[in-house]
């Protein structure tokens, strides 16, 4: 069965799959080779999340943690090892079968929110569901539905240029969420933020993952990283450590935050 039939389909419960963790990485390596030159951005990586953690991946430049995002999100595949996602092997499926996983079970979003230019919030949300040829009504109700959950209703038909800059990352949470994922990766969410609207994106991401989503998120900041229930530090293309930790509530340090002066 495919990925895509499969998340139509989801087995029954009590099936031993339903109890894997959502990610198993082991043994992964990733080189990169240009020319001559062989790049170890990941070495020998043993991972596993289980369904419903908030994990922060925090690391110096070039440690490989986008390279490792990219690797989760089947965006790329390792150049050695496993990578059990739901409890089936997908370091080696073809092209068409991890493009059809990524519209049924992931959800990106990016730094630099992504968008695309002079075009409505609710077409750039509705956008993944025509990759996955959902008919054009169910999209659009889809995308305003979407649009609601990140507290954007009514603003369906603004542009990126028309919005500020939290807003622009709620949209592209909002098209994260609008293939109702179960995994989100999150590179660096908060990287072109200011620390009020950060705290903003934060509690929407806390909020889905209370409402049962796993998220995977890299960021820069350990200020960012505290909001996660788990913090696995990366270096030189290894997991240096892995703590579970007490995550901060971001809602409740949004409310104790002074009002911005307008
Ligand atoms: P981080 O996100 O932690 O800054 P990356 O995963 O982007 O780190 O990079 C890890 C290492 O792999 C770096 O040395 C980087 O230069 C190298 N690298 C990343 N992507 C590529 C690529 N497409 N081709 C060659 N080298 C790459
Ligand atoms: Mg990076």
């Amino acid at each position: 069965m495919s990925f895509e039939t499969r998340a139509r389909h989801p087995l029954p419960q009590g099936q031993a799959v339903a109890c894997e963790p959502i990610i198993r990485l082991a043994g992964i390596a990733k080189t990169y080779k240009t020319g001559e030159v062989e790049v170890h951005a990941l070495v020998d990586v043993d991972l596993t999340v289980e369904t419903i953690e908030m994990v922060a991946i925090m690391g110096p430049s070039g440690s490989g943690k986008s390279t490792l995002m990219n690797l989760l999100g089947c965006l790329d595949q390792p150049t050695k090892g496993s990578y059990l996602f739901e409890g089936r092997e997908v370091a080696t499926l073809q092209k068409r079968d991890l493009s059809a996983l990524r519209l049924s079970a992931f959800g990106f979003v990016f730094q630099g929110f992504q968008l695309i230019a002079r075009t409505s919030a609710l077409d750039n949300v509705a956008l993944p569901l025509v990759y996955a040829d959902v008919p054009v009504a169910e999209r659009r109700a889809r995308a305003k539905e979407a649009l609601g959950r990140v507290g954007l209703a009514g603003r369906e038909d603004h542009t990126s240029a028309q919005l500020s800059g939290g807003q622009q990352q709620r949209v592209a949470i909002a098209r994260a969420l609008v293939n109702r994922p179960r995994l989100i990766l999150a590179d660096e969410p908060t990287g072109a933020l200011d620390t009020r609207t950060s705290m903003e994106v934060l509690g929407l991401v806390q909020s889905l993952h209370k409402g049962g989503i796993t998220v995977v998120m890299v960021t820069h900041e350990p200020d960012i990283a505290a909001y996660a229930d788990r913090l696995v530090v990366v270096r030189d293309g290894r997991i240096q450590s892995d703590k579970k930790q007490v995550p901060h509530d971001a809602a409740a340090d949004l409310a104790a935050m002074p009002e911005q002066a307008a």
